[in-house]
């Protein structure tokens, strides 16, 4: 029996590429020896995305489309296909054809060489600029040196699970402050990298603003790693030979000229000591503020309605 491949595509404003988009990837689709269901997940667009998908689906069972009840963000759209699919391997891409669908070719041949876990890795991302392009080097490098889990630099939301893996994604990662390629990398399994070349956006703009993404990549950090936390120890442990040193220098300086150290020490380290001791509560802040959001339990996402699913 032919396998079947679900592909999860997570929409946000997308009226003007997703005509494209399905042209581009059912052809593709088509030509594979894979059974194929598109899953459309509308996050609370607030353009015409919903009737482009409900017409495409309309046109085409393989079809699928979930709408949420308003914008629950990208995470969100991901686990919410992941949760809908049927396939026996489940890609997950972007609505702009930024994620080229001739790479599904080469995805399927190594999910049937049997890898559970394929990460797509840009190796050019000519639309990000370079300010987006060095912060996300910059990113990974430092949550590979704060984190147990390995992330694979550049990785994307451009990925592809077999359906096991997406299982205990499902089953397993209910987390609400979440990072769905660092779950992608914790789970284990045979897994393999395929490299590719980011395409620009087809149409409209992007929807990761620069203040999203640092407070994304803010929190998962917090999420991957718990250093952040005793970083309280380090600091303490910092001040305290501070400490010392001015003590010594303020005896030394007393003994030598007669006059303890001035004014100006002091408030230089009173606003070290501030700025490390807010700087400190800010990151347990931050640490509560997701214990918070586990704690509510709040859903990830809510359906308002759906298409071609049964
Ligand atoms: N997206 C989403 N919900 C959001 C923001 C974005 O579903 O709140 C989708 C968006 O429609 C696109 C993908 O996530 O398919 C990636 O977003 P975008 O292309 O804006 O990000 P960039 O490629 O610029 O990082
Ligand atoms: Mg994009």
């Amino acid at each position: 029996m032919k396998k079947t491949l679900s592909v999860v595509v997570s929409c946000y404003n997308e009226e003007l590429a997703l005509d494209r988009f399905y042209e581009e990837t059912a052809s593709i689709l088509k030509k594979l020896n894979w059974k194929y269901e598109l899953i459309f997940v509308n996050d609370g667009s607030q353009d015409q995305t919903l009737s482009v998908l409900t017409r495409l689906s309309e046109s085409d069972d393989r079809v699928k489309v979930i709408s949420f009840s308003r914008n629950f963000g990208h995470e969100a759209a991901m686990i919410a296909g992941l949760d809908y699919s049927q396939g026996d391997g489940i890609v997950c891409m972007d609505a702009d054809l930024q994620h080229p669908p001739e790479y599904l070719t080469e995805i399927v041949k190594k999910l049937e060489e049997g890898y559970d876990v394929i990460n797509m890795v840009r190796t050019r991302n000519e639309s990000a600029g370079w300010f987006k392009n060095f912060a996300s080097s910059a990113f990974y490098r430092l949550i590979n040196v704060l984190s147990d889990v390995k992330f694979e630099p550049n990785a994307s939301d451009f990925f592809a699970v077999s359906g096991k893996a997406a299982k205990v994604l499902k089953e397993n990662y209910r987390e609400k402050v979440r990072f769905l390629r660092g779950y992608v990398q914790n789970i284990g399994y045979p897994r393999t990298t395929i490299e590719y070349e980011a395409r620009t956006r087809v149409a409209g703009e992007s929807k990761y603003s620069i203040k999203k993404l640092i407070a994304f990549s803010v929190n998962t950090i917090m999420c991957f790693s718990n250093l952040p936390l005793k970083l309280g120890i380090y600091a303490g442990c910092g001040a305290g030979i501070l400490g010392i040193v001015m003590m010594i220098y303020t005896i030394w300086s007393w003994a030598r000229v007669g006059t303890p150290s001035g004014y100006a020490t002091i408030i230089v380290l009173m606003c070290f000591m501030f700025a490390v001791l807010f700087l400190i509560v800010g990151i347990i802040g931050n640490y509560i503020a997701i214990l918070f959001a586990e704690l509510k339990d709040r859903p990830i996402y809510i359906v308002e309605e759906t298409k071609n699913i049964h």
